[in-house]
């Protein structure tokens, strides 16, 4: 990439919000997407499961809100789920449109009343989809990949997001679209790749954008021991059971994930038996775990939680719009509300398809960058082993107000503003378990929202 660049939308991130935010916005504009990794080094080509959408004949969209809404416990945003639904068969036929080829039928998942997971490959999906998209970003004429390139700050001039100072020069754009994905590899046990440590999030902080629900964090139940490789909750949907260390099934296996995590973190030990699931559906799967040395067919996998998905984000409407004009979020740096206190399985990468699409539409209409800008501060505080482990202990799966006071002191920004929101949340309610607050508070039932150094505040999003 030159120096300086100027295209209409800048979208940050490569993932499938940023990808589907690229296609999107190119129909009618030059757009330049940035990536400061390899392109497959994102949560969206790990991603195993698949995505929602009621297609089957006996599902609508009506249900999906409800499990949706079930699972949020009091949290979710309405306008938000009924955004995510109602759009979910036209994105899944896009992408077919696009080229993907999901395999026959549909998947059940924790949480859904219907069978409505589309998947490809087995649990290939994330990959396969965001490879099409790749292939198509990769020929769309008005689209250009800077690989290898990380945004370091934003640029705001008259109170406007006018572009982003990046490891290979400046960018000015009309629109700028934050797409950088989650902050779950911040914990030292973890299912995501290194780079999850929410870039995005502080770079829009510290541009004076709100964030909201931080300590909103699904630690996912099977993880495999060793290094955190997900065991995708589709492989409990195909009726792999989960054994204590009497081999006797100790839950309902899909029962939603916060409650099946804190059941295995109460045991010595707990593992996943496949003996019975259908193997040669999940070929890359197996494949892995024999490689760490496993052999499901003989005997159950050792599996503990680990850190999966961040719910909190960049504060946006059901548009994309941040707090800051001309910033715009979208995908699991994004805090829509969508997902209330717990995330349903496979809503994700619905999320990043209704919203990332969403996000380009209203950024075409952003006016010229104008005026002086001014750059935030740049990212450059280190994410190291020390970091993630006091995270896994003060503030993982059960958190209590002493070790989330010791992390107000980290030397990591978003960790501090991590260890703020959860102080705040004086209760339990969905992903987030206080030990010394157990139960849900009806004070607590919105949304806390972070702004520059400002205590944390309650808001209610319709
Ligand atoms: C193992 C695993 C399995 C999952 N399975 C499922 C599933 O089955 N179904 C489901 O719905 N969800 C699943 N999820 C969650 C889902 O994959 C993610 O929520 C989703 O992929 C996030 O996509 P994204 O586009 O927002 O971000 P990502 O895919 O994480 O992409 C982020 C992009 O931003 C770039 N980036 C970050 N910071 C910067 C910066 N400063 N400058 C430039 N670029 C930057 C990265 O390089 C990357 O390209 C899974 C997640 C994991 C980890």
């Amino acid at each position: 990439m030159s120096q300086k660049h100027q295209p209409d939308v800048l979208v940050i991130g490569a993932g499938i919000a940023g990808l589907t935010a690229a296609l999107t916005a190119a129909e009618h504009a030059s757009v330049l997407v940035l990536a400061k990794d390899s392109l497959d080094s994102s949560n969206s080509y790990a991603a195993q499961g698949g995505v929602a959408a009621a297609i089957g004949p006996d599902d609508d969209p009506a249900l999906h809100a409800a499990d949706t809404i079930a699972a949020g416990r009091g949290l979710c945003r309405p306008s938000a789920v009924a955004a995510l639904v109602e759009e979910a068969p036209a994105r899944i036929a896009d992408l077919r449109r696009l080229g993907v080829a999901f395999d026959e039928g549909l998947g059940r998942e924790g949480g859904h009343s219907r069978n409505r997971i589309v998947h490809a490959g087995g649990a290939d999906t994330g990959r396969r989809i965001a490879e099409v998209l790749v292939a198509r970003v990769r020929e769309h004429p008005r689209i250009r990949v800077a690989e290898g390139t990380r945004a370091l700050a934003l640029a705001v001039a008259d109170g406007r997001c006018t572009g982003a100072v990046t490891t290979a020069g400046t960018v000015a754009a009309r629109g700028t679209i934050l797409a950088t994905g989650g902050y779950a590899a911040l914990w030292s046990r973890t299912t995501n790749p290194n780079g999850a440590v929410g870039d995005g999030l502080l770079l829009a902080h510290r541009a004076g954008a709100a964030l909201a629900d931080l300590e909103l964090v699904q630690f996912h139940p099977t993880a495999l021991v060793d290094d955190g490789f997900l065991l995708s909750e589709a492989l409990r949907g195909a009726g792999a059971t989960l054994l204590d260390a009497d081999g006797r099934r100790f839950v309902d296996e899909l029962a939603p994930r916060d409650v099946v995590a804190r059941a295995i973190a109460a045991r010595s030990e707990a593992r996943l038996d496949l003996r019975s699931v259908e193997r040669e559906r999940y070929p890359t799967l197996m494949a892995t775990l024999e490689r760490a040395g496993y052999d499901p067919a003989d005997e159950p996998i050792p599996v503990s939680p680990a850190a999966h998905y961040t719910i909190g984000g960049v504060v946006t409407d059901l548009d994309g719009r941040s707090s800051l004009p001309g910033l715009y979020a979208a995908g699991e740096c994004a805090c829509t509300g969508v997902h209330g206190a717990n995330r349903l399985a496979s809503n994700s990468l619905l999320e990043c398809l209704v919203f990332g699409r969403r996000a380009a539409l209203a950024a075409l209409a952003e006016p010229e960058p104008v005026g002086k800008a001014s750059v935030a501060d740049e990212l450059v505080e280190p994410v190291t082993p020390v970091l993630r482990q006091a995270l896994w202990r003060d503030a993982g799966l059960i958190r209590g107000a002493a070790g989330l006071e010791r992390l107000l002191a980290a030397p990591h920004p978003l960790v501090r503003l991590i260890a703020k929101g959860a102080l705040a949340r004086t209760e339990s309610r969905g992903v987030h378990f206080r030990e010394d607050f157990p139960a849900e508070s009806d004070a607590l039932a919105g949304h806390l929202v972070l702004r520059g150094d400002a205590e944390p505040e309650l808001e209610r999003w319709s």
